[in-house]
């Protein structure tokens, strides 16, 4: 694209922006080095865990994918990264993701917990944490939700309290991904109410091996286990666990969710069943089947356009938050049509046990696809953010 495109509505309203993006010189040899690298590195993995990948983990894994400098590729050398264009981190996160590699053990920390406290955090957070992560030696957690406090994220309950050079803890969070392998949580805790219940918010480092913390798995529909319940109970966090100042949880929480909500990982979860489909098609698919895989390519390639130009947005410094909502929402409408599509037009049983891939990765994406809409926020939250960014309500 060679110039900005806009799509127009009145002028009160913010519109959606489409950035030009120019891929990185050099964007195709990376793509190359990564899919060398997972030529020599890629575990041999089951195809239904190839599909969603993003949630499934592997220590050993993303540890070689930090010494090769594929985490933390675009912060400052100084705290492990390695100083990469945002667009070429796109590239080597969409060839893992089209792999199906198993990058769950620290995708939360590269996409979210590092850049937050990149943003936020003191030089001694900065330093204790990332040059970790970026190692693939440190994994996060995202602790927002809590039982009752899922979409209206300001009513949070679990409530810091000043203790000494510190805070005491005791309270639960809830759908705590990863909390189970990783080391790191970025919470969200009521420190206040003065005004508006946005205001009384602050975000904690905790440390998840500390005492009064307790992780309870939760078993997910199909088996799996991603998720947990989160407890406190008197716990103790020093004040240099606190990002930024107090009670600005709310506006670092916003500007965390543009990262989570715009990547690949948005609308390549069912990627691995694509890919499936169209190679039992065989050379010469019958009409219905090119037809199916010319209309899923041509919606992966422009929600692809679209990630790609937020992210970009998020380069140059903007606030993407329209954007992502809508990213995240046709991504998501995506991911969850696909496993329909080809369910009705493939001929394959539903079977977690069966000796076909396309049959296994087909019963594991219909039982947790549903899922898509939630993690992240709903997608009545999303189209709320929507109409309120085109001054729509
Ligand atoms: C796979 C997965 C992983 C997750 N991982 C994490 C994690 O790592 N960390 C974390 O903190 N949370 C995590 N979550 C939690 C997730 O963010 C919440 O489930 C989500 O925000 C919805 O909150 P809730 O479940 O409390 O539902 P509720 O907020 O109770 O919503 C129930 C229904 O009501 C609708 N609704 C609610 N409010 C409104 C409104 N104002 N207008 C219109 N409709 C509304 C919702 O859209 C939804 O359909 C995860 C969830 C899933 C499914």
């Amino acid at each position: 694209m060679s110039s900005s495109t806009q799509i127009s509505a009145p002028q009160s309203m913010r519109t959606f922006r489409v950035l030009p993006f120019t891929p990185p010189p050099g964007a195709s040899g990376l793509r190359q080095q990564v899919r060398a690298f997972l030529a020599d590195n890629m575990p041999p993995t089951d195809a239904p865990y190839r599909a969603n990948s993003w949630t499934v983990g592997d220590r050993e894994f993303s540890r070689k994918l930090g010494q090769a400098g594929y985490i933390a590729m675009i912060w400052p050398k100084q705290y492990g990264g390695h100083e990469r264009h945002p667009l070429e981190r796109y590239i080597v996160l969409e060839e893992l993701l089209a792999a199906g590699a198993p990058v769950g053990m620290h995708w939360i920390a590269d996409r979210q917990s590092g850049p937050l406290i990149l943003r936020f955090g003191t030089e001694k957070q900065r330093m204790m944490f990332l040059p970790r992560i970026a190692a693939g030696e440190l994994f996060g957690c995202i602790g927002m939700s809590e039982p009752g406090s899922g979409s209206d994220l300001a009513s949070v309950r679990t409530r810091a309290i000043r203790d000494g050079d510190g805070w005491r803890v005791s309270g639960q969070k809830v759908w705590t991904t990863n909390a189970h392998n990783a080391g790191l949580m970025i919470a969200l805790l009521r420190t206040g109410e003065p005004g508006g219940r946005q205001e009384g918010l602050t975000q904690f480092l905790i440390d998840l091996t500390a005492p009064g913390v307790t992780v309870r798995p939760i078993i997910d529909l199909a088996g799996g286990h991603d998720f947990n319940e989160v407890f406190f109970d008197d716990l103790f966090i020093p004040d240099d666990m606190r990002v930024g100042a107090e009670g600005d949880g709310w506006k670092q929480v916003t500007a965390e969710l543009s990262l989570e909500r715009s990547g690949p990982e948005r609308y390549m979860s069912c990627f691995a069943l694509f890919l499936e489909m169209v190679r039992r098609a065989g050379p010469t698919p019958d009409a219905a089947m090119t037809a199916l895989i010319g209309r899923l390519s041509a919606e992966m390639w422009t929600l692809r356009h679209m990630s790609m130009s937020t992210a970009a947005q998020l380069a140059a410094g903007n606030d993407p938050t329209l954007e992502a909502a809508i990213v995240k929402d046709l991504g998501n409408s995506f991911e969850q049509e696909l496993p329909r599509l080809v369910q009705a037009a493939a001929d394959a049983d539903l079977d977690l046990s069966s000796n076909e891939d396309l049959a296994r990765l087909l019963a594991l994406l219909l039982q947790i696809s549903p899922s898509f809409s939630l993690r992240g926020g709903t997608r009545e939250i999303l189209r709320g953010i929507i109409a309120r960014s085109l001054g729509l309500r």
